[in-house]
C-alpha cells in the first residue's frame, strides 16, 4: 500500500510527488498521457513560480522576459521593463517532463500512460482503479487538472459553475529571427481586446504562443475573436502569422479567488483541479506548484499522525488560504474592477507608468495582490490627477 497516490503529473502533481517522496513517503504518481505530453498553455513561468521549483534546468528556458508591451483595443501600445527578470518562457511538454523526472529521481514511483478511471474510498484506504491496474493508498492527491476525475469521484465537485473560462492558443513557428522581429527582445505582449480577458503573444526560442483567453463563465464567440485577433496582428506586424497556424488548441481555465471545497476524507485537490488560477492574468503554474507543495507537507503530517480525516486535512485548506488563496481573492477584486472598467484601467496604466510598473512587480511576485490593491488606493489621487491632466 502506498502512503499517497497522486493523480496527474502536471506541475501540481510532480511537485507534490517530489516533495512527498523527499519527506520519506511511499508515493505513486499516475499520469494519463505519455511524457513528453502537450499541455495547452502559454508556458510563461513567473519568477515566484521559479523560486518554488528552485534551480530549473537552463535548457528549459526558451526566452527570458523583463516586462510587457500592452496593446489598447485600437492597437496603440506602450511597454515597460523591470531591471529584474519577471518570467521565463518554456515549452510545457519539456517543463512538465523534467519536473516528473525530478520527482522520480527523488524517489516517487512515476507511471505515465496510465489514467485514473475510478477512486473508491473505504474506511481504511483509497482504492485507485486505472487503465492498467488497481492500487491502494492511505490518501490521494487530485492534481489531474481542470477536468479532474478525483474531484468527481470523491464527490467534491461534480461540475464547474460560473467560475470557469476558456482559452484558445496556437504555436506558430517563425524561426529565431522571426520571433525577434515579431515580439522584440525580452518582452511579452498583452492585447486588451476582449470583455474579460486578453490576447497574448509569448516568444519562445523559434516560435510564438499566440492566444486569447476569457476568464468568465459566458464565453462569447471566442473562435471568431481569435481569428480577428490573429488577422489584425498579422496585418499590423506585417508577418503572416495567420497563414502559419497549423492547429488551434482550446482548453478550459478555472477562475480563482472563490471559496471552494478542495478536500475530504483521504483526499486533497491541487492546482487547476482546485481552481487555483489568477483571475486577472490566468497564471496557474505558480498556484499549481504552491498548492502541490502544501499538499505534500500536509500529507506527510497525516501519515505521521495516521489521521486522514477531513477534519485533520482541513490544515491544507488553512495553509492554502494563508499562503496564497486569500491573495487570489484580492486578485479577484482587482480583476472585477479592471475588467468591469477596462477603458478606465487602460487609460490609468497608460498615463501612470508607475502603476503599470508596480503591477509588473506584482506579477513577478515582489508584492502580493493584497499589497498592490492597497498601493493603488494610496496612489489613486496621483493616478486621478494624471488622468485629468492627461500626462
Ligand atoms: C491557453 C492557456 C494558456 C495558459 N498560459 C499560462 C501561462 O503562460 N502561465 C501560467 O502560469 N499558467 C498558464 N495557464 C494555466 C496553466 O496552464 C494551468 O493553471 C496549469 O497547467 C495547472 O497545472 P496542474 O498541474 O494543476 O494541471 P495540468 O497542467 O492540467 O496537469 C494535469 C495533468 O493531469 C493529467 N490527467 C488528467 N486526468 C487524468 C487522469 N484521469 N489520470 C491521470 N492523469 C490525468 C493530465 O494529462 C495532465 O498532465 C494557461 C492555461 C491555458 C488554458
Amino acid at each position: 500500500m502506498y502512503d499517497v497516490i497522486i493523480a496527474g503529473g502536471g506541475p501540481a502533481g510532480s511537485i507534490a510527488a517530489e516533495r512527498a517522496a523527499r519527506s520519506g513517503l511511499d508515493v505513486l504518481m499516475l499520469e494519463k498521457a505519455v511524457y513528453p505530453r502537450h499541455k495547452t498553455c502559454g508556458g510563461g513561468v513567473t519568477q515566484k513560480a521559479l523560486d518554488i521549483i528552485g534551480g530549473i534546468d537552463k535548457g528549459l528556458i526558451e526566452r527570458e522576459t523583463f516586462g510587457a508591451r500592452i496593446f489598447l483595443p485600437d492597437y496603440r501600445n506602450f511597454a515597460g521593463m523591470l531591471e529584474t527578470r519577471v518570467a521565463v518562457m518554456t515549452r510545457r511538454a519539456n517543463l512538465d517532463h523534467w519536473l516528473a523526472n525530478r520527482a522520480g529521481d527523488r524517489g516517487a514511483v512515476v507511471h505515465d500512460g496510465e489514467a485514473v478511471k475510478d477512486v473508491l474510498f473505504t474506511e481504511d484506504c483509497v482504492e485507485v482503479v486505472t487503465s492498467e491496474n488497481r492500487y491502494r493508498s492511505r490518501m490521494i492527491i487530485g492534481s489531474d487538472g481542470v477536468n479532474s476525475t478525483v474531484a468527481r469521484r470523491s464527490g467534491i465537485r461534480t461540475r464547474w459553475g460560473a467560475d470557469i473560462g476558456m482559452c484558445l492558443e496556437a504555436e506558430v513557428e517563425l524561426g529565431e529571427t522571426g520571433v525577434d522581429e515579431c515580439v522584440g527582445d525580452r518582452l511579452v505582449e498583452f492585447y486588451f481586446i476582449g470583455d474579460r480577458g486578453y490576447g497574448w503573444i509569448f516568444p519562445k526560442r523559434d516560435h510564438i504562443s499566440i492566444g486569447i483567453g476569457e476568464f468568465a463563465p459566458r464565453v462569447s464567440d471566442l473562435k471568431g475573436s481569435f481569428s480577428r485577433f490573429v488577422r489584425d496582428v498579422s496585418i499590423r506586424k506585417n508577418i503572416d502569422i495567420e497563414g502559419r497556424i497549423n492547429g488551434i488548441n482550446s482548453y478550459r481555465i478555472p477562475v480563482g479567488g472563490f471559496d471552494r471545497r478542495i478536500h475530504g476524507d483521504r483526499v486533497l485537490l491541487t492546482g487547476d483541479a482546485a481552481g487555483f488560477v489568477d483571475p486577472f492574468l490566468g497564471e496557474g503554474i505558480y498556484y499549481a506548484l504552491k498548492s502541490g507543495e502544501i499538499a505534500a507537507g500536509v500529507a506527510a503530517c497525516a501519515v505521521e499522525s495516521d489521521d486522514f480525516s477531513e477534519r485533520f486535512l482541513q490544515e491544507y485548506v488553512a495553509r492554502c488560504e494563508k499562503e496564497f488563496n486569500y491573495d487570489l481573492k484580492s486578485a479577484l477584486k482587482f480583476a472585477n474592477f479592471t475588467y468591469g472598467h477596462q477603458n478606465l484601467f487602460l487609460k490609468a496604466i497608460w498615463r501612470d507608468k508607475k502603476l503599470f510598473m508596480e503591477y509588473m512587480r506584482t506579477a513577478r511576485g515582489d508584492v502580493t495582490y493584497t499589497e498592490f490593491n492597497r498601493w493603488c488606493a494610496r496612489r489613486s489621487p496621483v493616478t486621478l490627477a494624471k488622468l485629468i491632466i492627461g500626462r
